[in-house]
């Protein structure tokens, strides 16, 4: 019975959005049948069955275990320059939680549609400078925020079934994309747009270098790294070109393109040891 009138609801909804014409303009200017407030709600699920599915294998790091304050304090501190660059449309409506995953193996990092961030403990390590992470920060924010990660997810599973997963009656699928979030498909424009966004976040932050992307996708080039990174280079963009794009924007932006030197990388990457 409860699954009739969940399934009535549903319906219902799409019904109204239908019949309103469904989609407003959001603030980036994108027109969309999810609203928002279906973003958020598909966020809290994914994030909730991601949250159990890496703590199940003892990856999760705990924000709230005393252990792990050093590195949420470094997480959260390089986190809040970004959001407070002023450049992040849906700051204030996203949660932007951002949690550790321990495994010093990959070099990833995701985004589910609402702002729930993930970050692999090995891409925190292999990183050289701060700027760098935030240039990647920067990208999977862009993400979220852009809706990217909605938009994807949208054409994969249809309007249907991702308004279910989100009113929390489809369990499926929920696991099948909590499972598949951290090798989700964006297309290349998704990519490029990441990335130039990234440079704009960095740039407003006026202490980043605001093509820190570069540096973490000139590092992967010159080591080999690119199957490691599953996120970034998912759509065969050539990671050379994406380099000269961030470089390109930047100087065409003006912005700073020094390292910040921040000293305090090498706590943060200390503390997951
Ligand atoms: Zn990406």
């Amino acid at each position: 019975m409860i699954q009739i009138f969940k399934k009535i609801s549903l319906l219902g909804y799409l019904a109204t959005l239908l019949s309103v014409g469904g989609c407003t303009e959001d603030k980036n200017g994108d027109r969309l049948y999810f609203s928002i407030e279906d973003d958020i709600k598909l966020g809290a699920q994914v994030s909730r069955e991601v949250d159990s599915t890496y703590q199940a294998k003892g990856q999760l790091l705990d924000p709230a275990n005393p252990r792990n304050k050093v590195a949420y304090d470094h997480l959260n501190r390089i986190v809040n320059k970004i959001l407070s660059s002023g450049k992040v449309s849906y700051r204030s409506e996203f949660t932007w939680d951002t949690k550790i995953i321990k495994d010093d193996n990959v070099l990833n990092a995701f985004a589910t549609p609402g702002g729930h961030i993930y970050v692999f403990s090995g891409l925190i390590k292999y990183l050289d400078n701060e700027d760098q992470f935030a240039g990647v920060l920067g990208h999977e924010i862009a993400h979220a925020d852009h809706r990217h990660s909605t938009k994807q997810l949208q054409r994969q599973y249809g309007l249907t079934i991702l308004l279910s997963v989100a009113l929390g009656d489809n369990p499926g699928t929920l696991t099948q994309i909590a499972t598949n979030l951290a090798t989700l498909k964006f297309d290349r424009d998704a990519e490029k747009e990441a990335d130039a966004y990234s440079v704009d976040y960095l740039g407003a932050t006026n202490y980043y270098a605001c093509n820190g992307a570069a540096g973490f996708f000139e590092k992967i080039i010159k080591e080999g790294q690119q199957g490691r990174t599953p996120e970034f280079l998912s759509t065969h963009p050539d990671p050379g070109n994406r380099v000269d794009a961030i470089n390109n924007k930047a100087a065409a932006d003006g912005c700073k393109t020094q390292p910040s030197g921040a000293t305090t990388y090498q706590e943060f990457k200390n503390s997951l040891n």
